[in-house]
């Protein structure tokens, strides 16, 4: 993996991070929930 392609990756979805990127909408979750405020996207 390129450093590129893991920004990408990270950019995407990142656990540690305070708050993540939806993948399905782009949407913003909240580290401590566990599905898209958005979407409904349930995170692993
Ligand atoms: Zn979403």
């Amino acid at each position: 993996m390129t450093p590129e392609e893991r920004a990408a990756a990270e950019a995407v979805i990142d656990l540690d991070a305070e708050e993540n990127a939806c993948p399905a909408c782009g949407g913003r979750i909240p580290g401590e929930a566990r599905m898209c405020p958005e979407c409904g996207l349930v995170l692993g």
